[in-house]
């Protein structure tokens, strides 16, 4: 059972402006049932350009990848 994180800092990879993302507790929820990675998009609330997120469960802790939407 993963810890439900609310939310996680992130950096944009376009304006380097860090802020916060609120995690959807559904996408969470494909991680406890065994998904390793669920990958969405999501504007940056500052510049407005996509960034792809991806979340990864590692040894039952939640990491947040950012990636620049291409
Ligand atoms: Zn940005």
């Amino acid at each position: 059972m993963l810890m439900a994180l609310q939310s996680q800092m992130v950096q944009c990879p376009h304006c380097w402006e860090s802020f916060e993302l609120v995690l959807d507790p559904a996408m969470i929820e494909q991680l406890d049932e065994g998904e390793t990675s669920v990958s969405f998009v999501e504007d940056c609330f500052i510049c407005c350009h996509p960034i792809l997120f991806e979340l990864v469960s590692e040894q039952d802790t939640l990491h947040v990848r950012v990636n620049e939407e291409e």
